[in-house]
């Protein structure tokens, strides 16, 4: 290890690993931490990697539709390529793209225009209402009956499973979406940039402590088991919380939860792969958030289907402690997905063996996440971030590293969250939305939409 450092990072996710680019890019001595082998080796590691723009706050599209810039910038963004300053390019053994792919959403005929289109009108984003013939034309066999809401497959009385007669005339049609596939590497691409800019990756390295100075006012540093500077302190006076799953342990250890209205917890979530109904991959056109049947389902590798739940309100969620928890995909969670989804798509098969991945979320009351600073000066927030932050990592960094400076140039951001200006779209994040100490807002959603 090389001291002097003037930040850690407290995780090498894709979201810690932003923080520790632009932090290095603007020259800061930065040390990212983490209990794992390497980077991306947490929750950025299941991640369904989907990016779409729809949140409940002006200031979460703001964000989406910045961030999906970061992913089209991508090789330029990680210097993949030489820079248009004449720095030279990175060596990345592979670089991460996004697969362009639009997003449906069933829109019931009596429901309200979602309060997310105001925003998409300010900021440009392209959406459509379309009639139902958009889809019914297409290669993939889909039912437009109106099912929901969603029930489980113990209720089998319940009208969900059922043969309804009204059907959606309309769908929310959003373009500029799409997913990255290999959420792990978009990781490394950024672990792989920030080393070029001089910051150190310390693995195997789980911190057990946070460090105060003297007078107890500031933080000092970290305190590590494992790796390189095993039971050593790092000291730096910006210690960032990017623990993912783990960030509230890291708050308890530094004694920050007192003034935090919001905080994440680990909440348990499975996401499931079947053979893709025929028609169904990535040149027919579209993914879906489909809240009717409770389900988002995207086309995978393979000729495969992956499908994730959106937290029906009948469905219990699972809190869970992040290190301890049943990591294999359950029986019966696997055919209730398949079950719904096959209500929407009936040419999905559904295979007799199940198929997925169990992860965690780190998910707030309000599925918005915490960027922020904390009650103890140095100590900052990228936290919370609910299973819906993955196509967020690029301007995240960038948000965090704007917060970061204002604060420690003596702003008082508690006082007057910054707006933070997207590097490309030029429009401002309102960070007071990311506040540790925000009022649940109206409209928030309850699910990983976010
Ligand atoms: C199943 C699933 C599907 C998702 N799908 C989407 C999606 O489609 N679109 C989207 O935008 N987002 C999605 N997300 C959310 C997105 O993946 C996460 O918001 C994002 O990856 C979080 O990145 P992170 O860097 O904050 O955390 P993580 O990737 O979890 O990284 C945190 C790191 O901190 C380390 N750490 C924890 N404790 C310690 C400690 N004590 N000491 C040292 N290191 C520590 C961990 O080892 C880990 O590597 C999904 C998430 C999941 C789980």
């Amino acid at each position: 290890m090389s001291p002097p450092h003037n930040a850690v990072v407290i995780g090498a996710g894709v979201i810690g690993c932003s923080v520790a680019l632009e932090l290095g890019r603007r020259g800061h001595d930065v040390v990212v931490v983490d209990a794992l082998p390497a980077a991306g080796y947490g929750s950025t590691s299941s991640s369904s990697g989907i990016i779409r723009f729809h949140y409940s706050t002006e200031a979460g599209v703001a964000m989406a539709w910045e961030g999906r810039h970061y992913w089209q910038d991508w090789p330029a963004h990680v210097r993949a390529e030489p820079g248009t300053d004449g720095s030279p390019a990175v060596d990345h053994e592979a670089v991460a793209s996004m697969v362009e792919l639009p997003m449906y959403m069933f829109l019931a005929p009596d429901a309200e225009r979602p309060i997310f289109l105001d925003h998409f009108d300010k900021f440009g984003i392209p959406y459509e209402i379309q009639p139902r013939s958009a889809l019914e034309s297409g290669a993939v066999n889909l039912d437009f009956r109106m099912f929901g809401p969603p029930a489980r497959l113990e209720d089998d009385d319940n009208p969900f499973w059922g043969e309804p007669v009204d059907r959606f005339e309309d769908l929310l049609w959003m373009g500029g979406a799409g997913y990255v596939p290999d959420p792990q590497l978009a990781a490394q691409n950024l672990c792989t940039a920030a080393m070029a800019e001089g910051v150190e990756f310390l693995f195997n390295s789980k911190v057990v402590d946070v460090d105060r100075s003297a007078d107890g006012d500031r933080v000092a540093g970290v305190t590590v088991v494992g790796g390189p500077a095993d039971g050593q302190t790092i000291a730096a006076p910006i210690v960032v919380n990017v623990a993912g799953p783990h960030s509230s342990k890291i708050n308890e250890l530094a004694g920050v939860t007192g003034d935090m209205a919001r905080s994440g917890r680990a909440l348990r979530r499975e996401v499931y792969l079947a053979p893709a109904p025929r028609g169904f991959d990535e040149q027919s056109g579209f993914q879906a958030a489909d809240l009717d049947v409770g389900v988002y389902f995207r086309p995978e590798s393979g000729g495969n289907i992956m499908v994730g739940s959106v937290e029906p309100e009948c469905d219990e969620l699972e809190w869970v402690d992040p290190d301890d928890f049943d990591e294999t995909v359950t029986e019966d969670e696997f055919q209730l997905a398949m079950m719904r989804t096959a209500r929407r798509m009936p040419d999905l098969g559904i295979p007799h063996s199940k198929r997925g991945l169990v992860a965690l979320y780190d998910a707030t009351e309000d599925w918005t996440p915490i960027y922020d600073r904390s009650s103890l000066d140095g100590f900052y927030l990228a936290c919370g971030s609910s299973g819906n932050q993955f196509k967020n990592a690029g301007v995240a960094g960038h948000l965090m590293a704007e917060l970061i400076e204002a604060v420690e140039s003596g702003h008082d951001h508690d006082a007057d969250p910054i707006t933070v200006i997207g590097k490309y779209t030029g429009f401002g994040i309102d960070t007071a939305t990311f506040s540790r100490r925000r009022e649940v807002d109206a409209n928030a959603a309850n699910t990983v939409l976010g």
